[in-house]
Formats: structure tokens, C-alpha cells, sequence
């Protein structure tokens, strides 16, 4: 059975015969008995079952409990008790010895005798163990601690004596039980209460591992970031737009103010609704296999259709058709300011209902990375996954109107660029554009199922940051190169093609065979093409790769990602710096991705991450970032 906790992580181990749990410090492990040596902060050392070993994590999210509610008081003697030292005497050894307490001491030796206790190292003891164990020498701290448990009762007990209730313990070692039933029964009446506790924590103060936090960071600057954000990114993305569309595309030039009618056609809204429900009714359909998400901060498991493919693949062959019935397919760029202002439109209207929504939504459906804070949970989302029934509002947009349409936008912009520059076929620029931004797609929608992992989907809820990112930002801002080559064609030479496409394959290969490892490992963690590959154990049970593509660097799929967003610019040439704000938008999102990633999984993680950040000290790019 692999272990769950690593060498040097700091867990809660509990206390032999008891409920308590204290901070401890994993020593070692033995692979045969199945037993891991802890060291309390006092400096005693015992052999702990996994069982009786908890991750730091799951005392956060009960303790967080304890500061608000009337359930929270009801709890509140159980955690004072709880944070006595290891190192005190229970209460009960200080006080005068009552009969009944007697009996209480008996029963406590009893539980006692059930943690295998082992002889002094400082006196040159060993035993033998006599089911055969291997020789152990151990410290005389263990035994002490038991005496501090039983002092009343066998004050003066000799060291000789602490030996023989170790060897008599030694049979029972492989199958102690460290609560009697009767206590069992009694505690986990106090688990279930905190439970309710637990869940009586308002999930608008929880973080993403399901803690409590009074005080919570917020990301993208707060309330203010989150106001500049939404009011800036649509009108900065139609600026873009418009200057890109000038004949001279320089920063400095500054375009005018189009006239209304050149911003806003209903009938483009209503193409754009189209599309979007076209692209909704290809989500139901009942094909493709349905697969289970990560767990939820309540266990439960969604379930997602996997058919983001087969929608590509039908989509495909109603353009195919519509183009082969003579629309006029490449007349959609001179509408395409109205269709970009659509999808802000449509995007701001899906933000309203989503935060409308969520109002009703139960706790328990909330994103962690809700605040509490409206202006702020209409930006981040408040519900994690919004589902109209069993239609999941976040997942369909994550990759199919934006992504699919992305597609079908630079296929406009290949036909604009025929039509307006008079040519026979696309010009090279064109054609590597397209093909290097349709295998990124064609990709993303062949492991459409990577994506129930990603932070969109576990992490930030639905709200406007993500219907305004996955519906406008990434159709009309990736296939900006795309746009910007309609109006000024680049002409590319084939050296310099084939030194661009082995730049975008180089990319391709990190950025796929990245993802691809990662994602092996964490649907089976034994996979034998992944045994080669060096890991660190982390108390969540879920281990970190630190060989392979993610020892080169700490976010190698990230550099792919970079590597090929280069190759997607290098076509449109030198002259305007436009069709390269993709690459450096990019390079800022991701350096900014990786922080809230790196903080998610400092938080998750703990001690076994700032190994992994010790054994691969760099983020992105080696020996640079
Ligand atoms: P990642 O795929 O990078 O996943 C990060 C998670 O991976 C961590 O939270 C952790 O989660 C796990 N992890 C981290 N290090 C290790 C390790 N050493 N071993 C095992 N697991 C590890 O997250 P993203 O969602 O940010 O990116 C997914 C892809 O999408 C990337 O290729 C990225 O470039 C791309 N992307 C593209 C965007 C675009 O606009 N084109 C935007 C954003 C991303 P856990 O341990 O819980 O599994």
C-alpha cells in the first residue's frame, strides 16, 4: 500500500488513547508494519497507524467553525481541550483521585496498553520483537509519555516495568485500536456535530481546500481591480479592434469613434444567439461518455458529457454546407465590431443571471473564490458550476461558443483576406495562423476532459470574468493575428515558415506532452509508463511530480503555451507591435495564473510543496523565471 504522508511533513497525529489531536512531525515509516513514526513539539516520538494521522488541512476547516455560530460554542470545550499540550498530564491526573476516576484510569491504561511501546535507546536496550518484527531500538520519550498518562495510578513504575508493557504490547502492535468502542461511539456523535458546524460556516468565508477564513485575499485587485476589469477589457478590446482595422495600426494612432450603427446591429445580436444556442443544442445531444469531476467541498461528484469534439465536428459540417450553398461566410469582417459588441452584450446579460441565480444557490454550491463582497462575486462568480438542470452553464462555455467560434472566425478572416486583397488562395501568414490556432483548438477539444481539473472549472466560480473571457475575450482577442493580416498582408518566405513551425511543434510538444503527464498521473498515479518518474508525497494523499516535464520546470505546460503563442505573432511580421499583444497579454496572464496557482497549491500542499519548489527551483522559463 503506498504511503499517504511524507518524511518531514507536518500533520496531526492522535494522541494514543484519546480524541486529541496534536501537531507532529513525520520521522519515518515502516513499509512492513504499515506504522509511521511522529515526533510531537515535546519532543516525544511514537509509531502512529495512517489511520490516526490527519492532514493539517482537515483541523482548518473545524476550527473555522468555532467563531461564529451557537454550534460553535457547543464546540467550544471540545477544542479548548483539544489544544492542551501533548506534553500535560490530562486534568484528571492533576486532580485528587475520586473512585470513579479510579476506574477512568484503568480504562485509560487499558487504551494505553494499546500503542506499542518500545524500549529506551539511551540504555542500550533492544528487543526482539517476538511476532518476528525486526530488532527496534527506540527513545525513552515514548515511554514517558505513556507514564505522564498513567502517574497517578503507577507513580513510580521502573523503566524494567515500561519494558515489559512494551514487549506485553508488542502482539497487539499491527491491530490496535486506539478508541474503545465506547468511546467511538461517544466521539463520533461529537465528529457529527461538527460536522454540522462545519457546514454551518458560511461558504462565502471558505477557501479553496474548504477552510474558513475571517480575512480573505482577494485576487485581481478587490473590489477596485474587479471595477476596473469589467469596465476596461470591453472597451479596450474594441479600441484594439478599431486599431486594428486602420490602415496605419500604431500604438500612436489613435482611432476616432465609430458612428453607433457601426458598433451595434441587432440582427448581428441575433446571429450571435444563434450561434450560441446552435452550439447549446450540440451540448446535449446524447453523445460522447460521461465522466465524474473532481470532488466538490461536499463529495459529491458532477457529472459531465465529454462530446466537445463531435460538436466541433458537426459545426464543421453546417459551415461546410452553408459555404457550399453560397453565405457568404468572409462578409461576417465587416460586421465584426457589431458581432464583438454582441458577445460583450450577451456576456454582461449572462453575468446578471448568474449572480441573480446564485442568490438562491445553497452554500454548499458556492465558489471558493466568493468573497461575500457583490461588485467582487459578480466578477469572480459566486455559484462554482451554475446548471440548468443538468446543463452546466460554466463547463458549455468554457469550450465551445468561444472556442468553436474562435475557429470559425479565423476561417472569416481567411476568406476577408482573399476577397479584400484580391487573391486566388490565403497567403502563407494566413494559412500558418490558421492551421497553428486550429490544432490549439482541435487539441483543446480532443482532451476536452483536462479541462475538469483546470482552476476555471474547481476554483472560480461563474460569473462575469469568465462569461466575458471565454465568450469575447478569447474569440475576438485570439484571432487577432488572424484580423490584423486581412488589412495588412505579411508576406513569409518558406525558411522562415519552416523555422516558425518548428518554433510552434517545439511548443506544442512541451505544452501537450506536459499537460498529457500530468494528467495520467492524476487519473492513475500508478500508471506504468509514469513508474519511471520521481515523486513527493503530500498529506492530501494526492502525490507531486518532480521529474519528468514537471522537475524541468514547476508550469512546463505553461511554457509550451508561450513558446506557441510566439509562433502564432512571428507571421504577421515586424512592423506593427498589434498582432504581438497576444504573446505579451498571454505572458502576463500566465505569470499571473501561475501565482494564484502557486498560492492554491502552497495552501493545499504545505511543507511537501516548498520541497517541490526546493527540488525545481523555477516557475516558467529554466534559469530565468
Ligand atoms: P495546470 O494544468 O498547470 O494545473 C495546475 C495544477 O496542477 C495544480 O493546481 C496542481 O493541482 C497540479 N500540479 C501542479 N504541479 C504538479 C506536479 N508537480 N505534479 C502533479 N500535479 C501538479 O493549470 P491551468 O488550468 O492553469 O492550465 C491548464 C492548461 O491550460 C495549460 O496548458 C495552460 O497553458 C492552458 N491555459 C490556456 C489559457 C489560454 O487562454 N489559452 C488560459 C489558461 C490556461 P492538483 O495537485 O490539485 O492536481
Amino acid at each position: 500500500m503506498p504511503r499517504k504522508f511524507a518524511d518531514g511533513e507536518v500533520v496531526r497525529g492522535r494522541w494514543p488513547g484519546s480524541s486529541l489531536y496534536y501537531e507532529v512531525e513525520i520521522m519515518s515509516h515502516d513499509s512492513s508494519s504499515q506504522l509511521y513514526t511522529v515526533k510531537y513539539k515535546d519532543g516525544t516520538e511514537l509509531e502512529l497507524k495512517e489511520n490516526d494521522i490527519k492532514p493539517l488541512t482537515s483541523f482548518r476547516q473545524r476550527k473555522s467553525g468555532s467563531s461564529s455560530s451557537s454550534p460553535a460554542r457547543r464546540r467550544g470545550s471540545r477544542s479548548r481541550s483539544r489544544s492542551r499540550s501533548p506534553g500535560r498530564p490530562p486534568k484528571s491526573s492533576r486532580r485528587s483521585v475520586s473512585a470513579s476516576h479510579q476506574a477512568d484510569l484503568k480504562e485509560r491504561r487499558k487504551e494505553v496498553l494499546e500503542v506499542k511501546l518500545i524500549p529506551l535507546k539511551s540504555f542500550g536496550n533492544s528487543i526482539s520483537w517476538s511476532n518476528g518484527e525486526p530488532e527496534r531500538v527506540e527513545r525513552v520519550e515514548r515511554v514517558e509519555r505513556v507514564e505522564r498518562v498513567e502517574q497517578n495510578d503507577r507513580p513510580h513504575q521502573s523503566l524494567q516495568d515500561k519494558f515489559h508493557l512494551s514487549q506485553e504490547s508488542s502482539y497487539i502492535s499491527t491491530q490496535y485500536s486506539l478508541r474503545p468502542r465506547r468511546e467511538e461511539i461517544k466521539f463520533k456523535e461529537i465528529d457529527s456535530k461538527e460536522e454540522e458546524v462545519v457546514t454551518k460556516v458560511p461558504a462565502s468565508s471558505r477557501t479553496f481546500d474548504g477552510t474558513a477564513t475571517q480575512t480573505k485575499d482577494l485576487e485581481f485587485g478587490g473590489v477596485p481591480g474587479a471595477c476596473l476589469l469589467m469596465l476596461g477589457l470591453p472597451a479596450f478590446l474594441i479600441l484594439l479592434l478599431l486599431m486594428c482595422k486602420q490602415k496605419d495600426p500604431s500604438l500612436l494612432n489613435f482611432p476616432s469613434l465609430p458612428a453607433w450603427h457601426n458598433l451595434w446591429e441587432t440582427r448581428v445580436f441575433g446571429a450571435y444567439l444563434l450561434w450560441f444556442f446552435f452550439q447549446a443544442l450540440l451540448y446535449l445531444l446524447p453523445i460522447g461518455k460521461v465522466v465524474e469531476g473532481t470532488p466538490l467541498i461536499d463529495g459529491r461528484r458532477l457529472k459531465y458529457r465529454i462530446n466537445g469534439f463531435y460538436a466541433f465536428l458537426l459545426t464543421s459540417v453546417v459551415v461546410g454546407a452553408a459555404f457550399f450553398w453560397g453565405v457568404k461566410l468572409g462578409d461576417v469582417y465587416n460586421h465584426f465590431l457589431q458581432l464583438a459588441l454582441g458577445a460583450i452584450v450577451f456576456a454582461g446579460l449572462l453575468s446578471v443571471y448568474l449572480y441573480a441565480r446564485s442568490l438562491k444557490a445553497p452554500r454548499n454550491d458556492l465558489s471558493p473564490a466568493s468573497s461575500g463582497k457583490a461588485i467582487y462575486d459578480f466578477f469572480i462568480g459566486r455559484e462554482l458550476n451554475p446548471r440548468i438542470g443538468a446543463f452546466d452553464l460554466k463547463y458549455f462555455c468554457e469550450l465551445r461558443p468561444g472556442l468553436i467560434g474562435w475557429v470559425l472566425i479565423n476561417l472569416v478572416m481567411l476568406l476577408a483576406e482573399m476577397k479584400l486583397q484580391k487573391r486566388a488562395a490565403p497567403s502563407l501568414a494566413m494559412i500558418l495562423v490558421n492551421s497553428f490556432q486550429f490544432l490549439y483548438v482541435v487539441d483543446a477539444l480532443w482532451f476536452e476532459e483536462a479541462v475538469l481539473t483546470t482552476m476555471d472549472i474547481i476554483h472560480d466560480g461563474f460569473g462575469f470574468m469568465l462569461a466575458f473571457g471565454d465568450l469575447v475575450w478569447v474569440p475576438f482577442i485570439y484571432s487577432f493575428q488572424a484580423f490584423y493580416l486581412v488589412s495588412h498582408p505579411n508576406e513569409v518566405s518558406w525558411p522562415v515558415a519552416s523555422v516558425i513551425v518548428a518554433l510552434k511543434l517545439c511548443g506544442y510538444v512541451i505544452f501537450r506532452c506536459a499537460n498529457s503527464q500530468k494528467n495520467a498521473f492524476r487519473k492513475n498515479p500508478k500508471d506504468p509508463r509514469l513508474a519511471h518518474l520521481k515523486t513527493i508525497h503530500t498529506s492530501t494523499g494526492k502525490d507531486l511530480l518532480v521529474s519528468g516535464w514537471w522537475g524541468f520546470v514547476r508550469h512546463p505546460n505553461y511554457l509550451g503555451d508561450l513558446i506557441m503563442a510566439l509562433a502564432w505573432s512571428l507571421p504577421c511580421g515586424f512592423n506593427h507591435i498589434l498582432p504581438y499583444f497576444y504573446v505579451i497579454y498571454f505572458t502576463m496572464l500566465l505569470i499571473h495564473r501561475e501565482a494564484r496557482d502557486e498560492h492554491h497549491c502552497k495552501r493545499k500542499y504545505g511543507v511537501a510543496w516548498d520541497k517541490y519548489c526546493q527540488r525545481v527551483p523555477y516557475r516558467i522559463l529554466p534559469y530565468i523565471y
